[in-house]
């Protein structure tokens, strides 16, 4: 462990390194920029550039790259060597001001939506200094990787990042509000979101994923038979872990570490070769980047370890799928955690304000929140039979709910059992220490100190889900400030205006929480009288991402305007019509190309088996109806596939049902068929054989 302490992030640029190379006047302007918001001073760009390049390259990188997240989820580089030519037949390595604050990428291939033609293909990216560039280390091959945003000519985002940074600001500006009723003073501080992601994932053998041509081309299976055992006995789900896997995931964490990303957590999950990795909570916007950072070395060890890790929402199915847990916070320019209740009434009154804030936002916001997790993948889980459901609500637990219910009844004085703080003079109600109980059926749920968003999925990219959290919380905060500022403005004093600003959410707001077992039909019934929305595929969630009042919500925060919204609603159905379309053609090549010739050497044999035992007498009754019910089939799985192949991209719903019809037909032929005809691995293999 020690030598593992000198160790961690030896491959980041950190503050840290910085504050050794470069001069003081540089760190300080930079640390303004990354812990009080201040504006970039471009005059530094060249001796960070100068600093960042000699430690690459002492660090044996020959490349840097601009690292950035275009609309497609996943993270972009476009690598350019450190080399110039130094006119007089030897060279030199370079690396400027400017290339280090701005980059040209040909953009015309990532996907925009509309928002810029394939001739004006220029995009560029901007370094984002809040976040530290990073070492990429490949089998000896170094880059240097920084972080920026990635937009259009005329500043348009392209990218999941650029809103991202927007909404971080605009919630601060909020917080530090809000703060100011409390005595917090936040010059030259900013207030900042914290997110912890618990990343779940499977691993298989490779030798089994190469095998399958679904899990190459869409991530997932797309045909197969949950095994009789797999996840009934709740045998894996922390399980002690396997040693090939250990030593995988000890991998990992030290890829982590150097990386500078507080990996802390390895368990198994539920689902047998089911995992979760959980780092230690940091910054949003570092967070989101570690978690891409995490994703990648989650892939790259796997496969050095001969397995192939799946980050698809629902590899298998039949079982549980995967998710990405966002944890997320608030830390105050007090340095404190704002969602966790206090020693004080006056923390008390702040804690319980930002509860409603998210109860108000939550509530008035839910299409929206929904739309965020909104992906072909996602939807095997959400409105299915799985955690968590698609309507969203709120988990407060017992102790939380009971004080809500004080403060809507308007005399809130006493709190249920549980170590209490007593609030003292204030008309707030005194809080519960700790809220531990658990509800893992909530979609959002409150735990301690923390809001945990379960509905994410495993492979997202978490921007597009904390750009709109931000962004609804930062709404819900203003109005509650300018309805407080009305309020002691005609006289009303502070805890007086609060209250009744927090019960006239309360009134409004309460049909969100739901403390009870989310995934039962009559949660569904209640939901629907209370009104809640129930959005179960992607088409509904996404559309509410351009209704108007969204459009509004975004633009009066300059988060994102109209154009931009649209072509983010364009770009997020294309991938979702392209996703099933694949799934669609790979469906429909490997039913053409794999699975009939096993059925038929097998009828072949049959047949030929049936035939020689008559010769011997033998009746083979059973044998025919065999031989019967597989031809049967046989038909069926080629007209189903012809139905599947003429399904269009368009009518997606259509396709998913001629997906699922075919499915049906060639998992009874893998039920009928013997073992070592049947040309792809079993579900038992891949999820045991690890
Ligand atoms: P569980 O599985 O019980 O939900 P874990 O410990 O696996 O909990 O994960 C919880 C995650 O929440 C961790 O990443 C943790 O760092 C994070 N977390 C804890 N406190 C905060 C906070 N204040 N803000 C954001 N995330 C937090
Ligand atoms: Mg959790």
């Amino acid at each position: 462990m020690k030598e593992i302490l000198k160790t961690f992030g030896e491959n980041l640029f950190s503050l840290k390194t910085m504050k050794e190379i470069v001069s003081s006047d540089v760190y300080e302007s930079l640390v303004a920029t990354i812990y009080a918001g201040k504006a970039l001073d471009s005059s530094i760009a060249g001796e960070v550039a100068q600093a960042m390049k000699d430690w690459a390259i002492d660090n044996g990188a020959t490349h840097y790259t601009h690292w950035f997240q275009p609309l497609t989820g996943s993270t972009a580089e476009k690598h350019d060597s450190f080399l110039k030519p130094d006119g007089k037949g030897g060279a030199i390595a370079q690396f400027k001001a400017s290339e280090l604050s701005m980059g040209e990428p040909d953009a015309s291939s990532f996907p925009s939506g509309g928002l810029r033609a394939t001739f004006e293909a220029r995009g560029y990216t901007a370094w984002d200094p809040t976040s530290p560039a990073f070492l990429k280390k490949v089998d000896g091959v170094v880059t240097l990787c920084i972080p920026t945003i990635f937009c259009g000519y005329n500043g348009e985002a392209l990218d999941m990042k650029t809103p991202l940074l927007r909404s971080i600001n605009v919630l601060s500006e909020q917080v530090c509000r809000l703060g100011e009723y409390f005595g917090i003073d936040s010059t030259d501080k900013r207030a900042s979101a914290t997110l912890g992601c618990e990343q779940e994932y499977f691993l298989i053998d490779h030798s089994f994923y190469v095998e399958r041509l679904d899990l190459l081309q869409t991530g997932r299976t797309l045909f197969g038979n949950t095994p009789a055992k797999h996840q009934q006995l709740d045998d894996h789900y922390f399980g002690a872990i396997k040693s090939r896997i250990l030593v995988f995931m000890s991998e990992v964490d030290r890829e982590l570490w150097k990386l500078g990303v507080p990996a802390q957590t390895r368990h198994n999950e539920v689902c047998p070769s089911q995992f979760e990795i959980a780092p230690l909570f940091e910054e949003l916007n570092l967070a989101v980047d570690h978690n891409m950072i995490i994703m990648e070395v989650l892939r790259s060890v796997a496969e050095r370890h001969g397995f192939a890790c799946l980050l698809h929402e629902k590899p298998f199915a039949g079982v549980n799928g995967s998710g990405k847990h966002n944890n997320w916070s608030v830390t105050g320019t007090d340095g404190k955690n704002w969602l966790t209740p206090g020693d004080d009434p006056h923390e008390n009154a702040k804690f319980l304000a930002m509860i409603c804030a998210l109860m108000k936002a939550v509530d008035t916001w839910a299409p929206l929140l929904r739309s965020s997790v909104a992906t072909a993948g996602n939807d095997h889980r959400l409105g299915a039979n799985e955690a968590p459901p698609a309507i969203i609500s709120i988990f407060l637990g017992e102790q939380l709910f009971d004080v809500i219910e004080q403060i809507e009844k308007g005399k809130a004085e006493s709190s249920k059992s549980g170590g209490q703080i007593a609030i003292g003079i204030s008309s707030l109600p005194p809080m519960p220490r700790d809220a531990t109980d658990r509800n893992r059926t909530s979609p959002f749920a409150f735990t301690g100190n923390k809001f945990e968003f379960r509905a994410p999925g495993s492979s997202q990219n978490t921007s597009a889900v904390n750009f709109i959290l931000n962004t609804i919380v930062a709404d819900a905060l203003e109005e509650m400030c300018d309805e407080i500022d009305a309020a002691i403005a005609d006289g009303v004093d502070f805890n007086a205006a609060l209250q009744t600003c927090l019960h006239e959410i309360v009134k409004k707001h309460k049909r969100i929480l739901f403390n009870g077992d989310n995934y039962t039909q009559e949660w569904q019934d209640e939901a629907a009288k209370r009104g809640l929305p129930n959005l179960r595929t992607t088409p509904e969630a996404l559309a509410s991402l351009v209704d108007e009042d969204s459009i509004a919500l975004f633009e009066k925060y300059s988060i994102l305007t109209r154009a931009e919204l649209e072509s983010r609603y364009e770009v997020h159905m294309e991938a979702y019509r392209m996703a099933i379309r694949i799934e669609a053609d790979t469906a429909v090549t490997m039913a053409r190309t794999l699975l009939p010739l096993p059925v038929i050497e097998f009828q072949k044999e049959l047949a030929t088996g049936i035939k020689a035992s008559e010769e011997y007498g033998c009746e083979m009754k059973e044998g025919k109806l065999l031989l019967q019910e597989i031809s049967r089939e046989f038909e069926n799985l080629m007209a189903k596939t012809k139905v599947l192949e003429n399904t269009s991209i368009i009518n997606t719903e259509e396709t998913i049902a001629a997906m699922n019809d075919l499915r049906e037909t060639v998992d009874r032929l893998e039920h009928l068929t013997p073992k070592e005809l049947w040309p792809l691995p079993s579900y038992a293999e891949m999820m045991f054989m690890i």
